[in-house]
């Protein structure tokens, strides 16, 4: 939503045009690629090993609108035919083929457009049931345009060229989509920097090590049960990685499934019905897919609930500083582990008089722009928390006397020099009397003796004419 709004909000409709043919080539070499990748897997005769392009389509289409327009739709079409062209089919052929092709991706485009968003981007315990019943009717529709084109060039049977294609389609679409769909954006991908060698980076590593090794295996065992070895793994998988990670792993145990099961022809008896194999193996292999997808979706969005409630839980809802037991809890924590620190303790002048003059709700909003003054003068790293209250206290993790009292003066200034608008029209100027304790002057330092000595210190400064900044000696 908040994408949408910038979208709108920051192109004018004059880039918009200037921005088609970009898209336009974007969506056209995309699909060219993606062709030329499913093209190469393609025993002579055979539909491809491995068909990642409608998915692709499909899931650029889904997750940048933009594109779904009539011109990016004629330019997928460009790209499939350009890439069947280039590598020598028919023109007739291909055309055929690339009609089959998008239709399985409009089908998932308008099913997808009918669902909630949460739905497209995986969000929902449900979603890969969703998206799985919607691959099933894309690949569906495309079986009957694609057998037809089976029957009607290669002369093959309407009812198993149908089979065959379903299968194959539904098991593209159902690994590849959900790579597409929990894709970062090109803008938020971070790649590190160099490959992390420690005891954590390996011990991360290790799920991804399991599946490595159980592929292994079930390549050396081999036998119709052995794609079913790495599952374990990929379960571990789902729930220590991104869902975008476990995606992607998911991904290439699909493919190295599908290539276990044209290596495994050789080995079967002459008589065995290899269209009837390979469907059902790839059908299966799509059905185990969706365990890590399910699990790794339901984690993700598990990792996210818990994320957001850890903040609503840590912060005050009304002017976004620490709770007093999450301040206390972290100040707690870097006093012991950096040794030197300042604590200041901050109470806002006759506040009283401001709710008695101006109402509750104007005291909320006095209290709401305090924090975002006294927030805007700290350092990264210092800790602001709301004790109770209109007392409010600072953690400044390594400051000197020099720093603290620099910062308590910007603090006390900001607070003065902002006056608040109180919504009727009045501008309302608040004072804060602040009082400063350095963890170097205390005898036996701890975080309560930091408190107890600013609080003493906020004492004097109000009882020395409130709106300063009074340093315990
Ligand atoms: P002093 O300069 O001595 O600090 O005077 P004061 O009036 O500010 O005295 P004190 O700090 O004891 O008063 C605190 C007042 O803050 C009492 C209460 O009405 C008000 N207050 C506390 N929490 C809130 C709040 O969440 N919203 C509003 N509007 N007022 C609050
Ligand atoms: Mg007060
Ligand atoms: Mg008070």
């Amino acid at each position: 939503m908040a994408d949408q709004v910038r979208h709108e909000a920051g192109t004018l409709p004059g880039a918009q045009a200037m921005r088609l043919p970009a898209d336009m080539l974007l969506v056209a070499s995309v699909i060219f690629c993606a062709a030329l990748f499913g093209i190469m897997t393609r025993p002579v005769g055979f539909l491809a090993a491995f068909w990642p392009a409608n998915a692709v389509l499909l899931g650029l289409m889904i997750r940048e609108p933009r594109l779904a327009s009539f011109g990016g739709w004629i330019a997928a079409f460009a790209g499939y035919v350009a890439a069947d062209l280039v590598t020598g089919g028919t023109l007739r052929m291909t055309l055929w083929l690339t009609a089959a092709n998008l239709t399985e991706a409009l089908t998932g485009y308008v099913l997808f457009r009918a669902l909630a968003e949460d739905h497209r981007r995986m969000r929902w315990p449900q979603s890969i049931v969703v998206l799985f019943a919607v691959c099933c009717c894309a690949a569906a529709m495309s079986a009957f345009v694609g057998a037809g084109v089976s029957t009607a060039y290669f002369g093959r049977d309407f009812a198993t060229s149908l089979e065959l294609w379903f299968s194959t389609e539904l098991a593209n679409t159902t690994v590849m989509l959900p790579v597409m769909l929990a894709a970062p954006r090109l803008a938020d991908i971070r790649l590190p920097r160099r490959i992390d060698l420690s005891a954590q980076g390996l011990r991360r590593a290790t799920p991804a090590i399991a599946l490595a090794a159980s592929i292994l295996l079930g390549s050396l065992i081999g036998g119709p049960g052995s794609f079913a070895f790495p599952v374990p793994a990929l379960l571990w998988c789902a729930v220590s990685y991104s869902l975008f990670a476990t995606a992607s792993l998911t991904l290439c145990f699909t493919i190295w499934g599908m290539v276990i099961i044209t290596g495994a022809f050789a080995d079967l008896p002459a008589d065995t019905d290899l269209v009837a194999w390979g469907k059902s193996i790839r059908l299966a292999l799509a059905l185990i897919a969706l365990a890590p997808l399910a699990v790794a979706s339901i984690n993700a969005n598990r990792n996210q609930l818990l994320k957001r409630l850890k903040d609503m839980v840590e912060h005050d809802e009304m002017t976004g500083a620490l709770t007093r037991a999450t301040f206390l809890e972290r100040s707690e924590r870097h006093l012991s582990q950096d040794g030197t620190a300042a604590v200041l303790m901050l109470d806002i002048d006759r506040f009283k008089s401001v709710n008695d003059r101006h109402g509750h709700a104007a005291g909320d909003v006095a209290l709401v722009a305090f924090a975002a003054a006294v927030r805007a003068a700290l350092r990264p790293g210092d800790l602001f928390g709301r004790l109770g209250g209109e007392e409010f206290a600072v953690f400044l993790p390594r400051a000197t006397q020099a720093e603290a009292q620099a910062l308590a003066g910007r603090i006390r200034r900001a607070v003065e020099e902002r006056p608040v608008d109180i919504g009727d029209g009045s501008r309302l100027t608040i004072t804060v009397s602040i009082g400063l304790a350095l963890q170097a002057t205390i005898a036996r330092p701890s975080l309560d003796a930091l408190l107890a000595t600013a609080d003493a210190a906020l004492y004097q400064a109000k009882a020395g004419g409130r709106n300063r900044v009074e340093t315990a000696a």
